[in-house]
């Protein structure tokens, strides 16, 4: 992955992923209307401003609902995961009141009847791969 140096990065995915990578979530806040938007957006939805800055979140949020995968994608499979080994994929709320889609992780994907909504939940990073090829993916973990 190419190395982002300004000092303002971009708002774009690849600034959102390096950002992961480094045990941060970000979300872009409009300085105009002091909208968060999580993921970053580059221009504001709600007042089509384009005056933006990170903002780190404060990582806490709770469950705001789930479904238990286990016809997994490819890279999920990769990772062990399938038929015979369900994981969780919820939305987050944060306490900043944004939502987020992640992999949910300190619960048993296996009893989805278990699985609470409103669940405190914390930020999580999954890195899987290494050097070049390692990638950084969103979790939050059950508290
Ligand atoms: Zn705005």
């Amino acid at each position: 992955m190419t190395e982002i140096t300004e000092t303002v990065r971009p708002f774009t995915a690849a600034s959102y992923n390096q950002y992961l990578a480094e045990g941060k979530l970000m979300a872009s806040r409009c300085t105009d209307c002091g909208t968060l938007h999580l993921p970053p957006r580059a221009i504001c939805p709600k007042c089509h401003s384009e005056n933006l800055e990170w903002t780190e979140t404060s990582g806490v949020g709770k469950l705001a609902g789930f479904t238990v995968v286990s016809i997994a994608p490819t890279f999920m499979i990769e990772q062990g995961y399938g038929r015979g080994n369900p994981y969780v994929s919820g939305i987050v709320e944060l306490e900043e009141g944004v939502k987020i889609s992640a992999r949910i992780t300190g619960v048993d994907a296996t009893k989805p009847q278990e699985i609470k909504v409103g669940t405190p939940l914390t930020v999580d990073f999954i890195t899987v791969g290494e050097g070049e090829k390692a990638k950084t993916y969103l979790a939050f973990k059950a508290v």
